[in-house]
């Protein structure tokens, strides 16, 4: 009693209100979820089918909000700047790592401006040719690649995006450029690429699994050293002769600064759930992706993966000079 009587009154106020908010959480107001890439694409996916069962643990209603553009970091931006209280909440991807070293003015600092929940799932990553695209498999498509460079496009989801980190290596890899058209999301870009408007791009199989299975888009190769399990057809890149690949786009889940820890908790408990709900975990193993373990949907395990990530990406695009601004 005799510290908390050395406690200024409007300090006590403002912890006994963010008890009683935490407890009623989320209360009869929606959690908004930013998807900061288009609707129907493979972040949304994994963020409408983890926030569904969310939902139950939370005994409340999470709406999804999708704020595409300029490789995800429109919606960040849009989620460091909410309202702390945990109605906003950003699920993102591997881009929240490579943001800071491709963007010098990113206007957010992934470390400092978010709390952190937990991680959702890890999806390789295909890359995929329009069907008329006359290479039959990737032995033929290198030199097709190398004879048509300048009439190809690649299409990606901006700067900083999993497709255009997946691209730059391909790129890399082949040792040839080819122009590349950016989206605000996967999803509408692979409406272009079954269309017709571009020829190649690299996607999360929890995008393309439909379109795979239904033959109207042709895959090359798994962006990665091993066949993925849900598509053993696709041979690895580094079968192929492309050794060095290994793409692996891990989701997430963030609130603003200064959301209370109680609240953090509770989201973090219901991501918990979910990622060990046996229908979530079947959801992403039929579309090739794996969803966490419970102890990486944790705050702790995603701040050091974060900090991790971003240790790795820094060095390699100061390295390679690209900037998005
Ligand atoms: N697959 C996209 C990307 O390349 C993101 C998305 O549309 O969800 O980052």
């Amino acid at each position: 009693m005799k510290l908390l009587s050395k406690i200024p009154m409007t300090v006590l106020a403002a912890l006994a209100a963010t008890t009683v908010q935490a407890q009623d959480y989320p209360g009869g107001n929606p959690v908004v979820a930013v998807v900061p890439f288009a609707a129907g694409g493979p972040t949304d996916k994994v963020a409408r089918d983890v926030t569904a069962i969310m939902s139950k643990h939370l005994k409340g209603q999470i709406v999804i909000e999708n704020v595409g553009g300029a490789g995800g970091t429109i919606g960040a931006k849009k989620v460091a700047a909410a309202r702390n209280d945990g109605h906003t909440v950003l699920i993102h991807h591997i881009g929240m790592s490579t943001a800071p070293a491709l963007y010098r003015q990113l206007g957010f600092d992934p470390l400092k401006d978010f709390e952190m929940v937990g991680e959702i799932a890890d999806v390789p990553m295909v890359l995929l040719g329009n069907k008329n695209l006359p290479p039959e498999n990737f032995k033929e498509l290198l030199p097709y690649i190398k004879a048509n460079a300048s009439k190809l496009f690649l299409a990606n989801a901006g700067i900083g995006s999993a497709s255009h980190l997946c691209g730059l290596l391909f790129m890399s890899a082949i040792g040839t450029q080819l122009g590349t058209v950016p989206y605000k999301g996967t999803a509408p870009a692979l409406t272009d690429l079954i269309g017709g408007q571009v020829n190649l791009m690299c996607d999360q199989t929890t995008n393309v699994a439909g379109q795979l299975k239904a033959g109207v888009v042709k895959p090359y190769i798994a962006m990665q050293s091993s066949r993925i399990d849900a598509f053993k057809e696709i041979p690895a890149a580094s079968e192929q002769g492309l050794p060095g690949i290994e793409v692996k786009i891990w989701h997430a889940m963030y609130a603003p600064k200064g959301t209370p820890p109680a609240v953090i908790e509770k989201l973090s408990a219901a991501l918990q759930a979910a990622v060990q709900d046996p229908v979530f975990r079947a959801k992403m193993e039929e579309l090739g992706a794996q969803a966490a373990t419970a102890d990486r949907a944790k705050p702790e395990s995603l701040r050091k993966h974060l900090g991790n990530e971003i240790g790795k990406w820094t060095p390699i695009i100061r390295a390679a000079g690209v900037y998005a601004d």
